[in-house]
């Protein structure tokens, strides 16, 4: 998959799988602009990727649009920020829900609303990967947020690929499982959690952002030119286990 001459806005892009979607989008000659919170990751991004970077937080609604504005034209777009918090569901606070949301589902809304009218202005085609999670399709206790914003996340999927397709967008999901990433730390740093879900997964192991990586980069590229909507666990099996 090659990538030269192409702009590609990546959310998230500081950390764990966001970093490596630069990482390789990079590789393959594509230039990146970075939209991510930490100031540290915003230097690094710049330094180690020569990408332009951004700092933004995505829970802002107003500063997420203005740098969004300001990291545009772009070819492809990448929503991959996420965060997550444990609570059971009988202890969900609105506070907690409502970060999720704004940051999960709110925020790849704004970015894409953005990225799609400069295209539909410029008359230009382009693609959106959404990193959803396996989390929209199962219950996963402790994540009922979590789970809550994925989903409807993967609803703003399959809207965009209804309604950009005849712009020449397309628009599709990623679910990740569980990922060696920071926030996999936070998830699953209960031994006893982690092997429940490690014996789910049929090929045996937890995944590498470069597994996540691939496949958003295939998404993202001409090769799936007539993939349009869908929603690609990438797994190992554990959807079918
Ligand atoms: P990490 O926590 O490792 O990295 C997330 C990145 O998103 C960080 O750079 C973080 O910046 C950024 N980010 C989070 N909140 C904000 C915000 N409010 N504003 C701006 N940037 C923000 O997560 P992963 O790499 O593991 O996850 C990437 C995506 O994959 C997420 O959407 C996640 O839900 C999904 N996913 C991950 C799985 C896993 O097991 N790791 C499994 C399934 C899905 P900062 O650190 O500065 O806050």
């Amino acid at each position: 998959m090659d990538f030269r001459g192409k702009t590609v806005i990546v959310t998230g892009a500081g950390k764990g799988i966001g970093r490596e979607i630069v990482r390789m989008l990079v590789e393959r000659g594509a230039l990146v602009v970075a939209l991510t919170r930490s100031a540290a990751d915003v230097e690094a991004l710049r330094e180690e990727s020569g990408c332009r970077a951004i700092q933004v937080d995505l829970a802002d609604a107003d500063a997420t649009r203005e740098a969004v504005i300001a990291a545009l034209p772009a070819d492809f777009l990448v929503n991959c920020a996420g965060t997550t918090e444990l609570q059971p569901f009988l202890e969900t606070t609105v506070e907690a829900f409502d970060r999720l949301v704004a940051v999960n589902t709110r925020a790849p809304m704004i970015v894409a609303q953005e990225y799609a009218r400069s295209l539909i202005k410029e008359g230009r085609k382009g693609a959106i990967v959404n990193v959803s999670s396996v989390a929209s399709f199962v219950g996963i206790p402790d994540h009922a947020a979590y789970c809550a914003s994925k989903g409807g996340l993967d609803g703003l999927t399959r809207v965009m690929a209804k309604e950009l397709a005849p712009h020449g967008i397309r628009a599709n999901g990623v679910h990740p499982t569980v990922t060696l990433t920071p926030m996999a730390v936070k998830a699953w740093s209960d031994p006893e959690k982690a092997a429940g879900m490690m014996k789910r997964i049929p090929v045996g192991r937890f995944a590498e952002p470069a597994d996540i990586a691939e496949v958003v980069l295939f998404l993202l590229s001409d090769q799936a030119a007539m993939v349009n909507g869908i929603s690609m666990p990438v797994d190992g099996g554990y959807m079918i286990a």
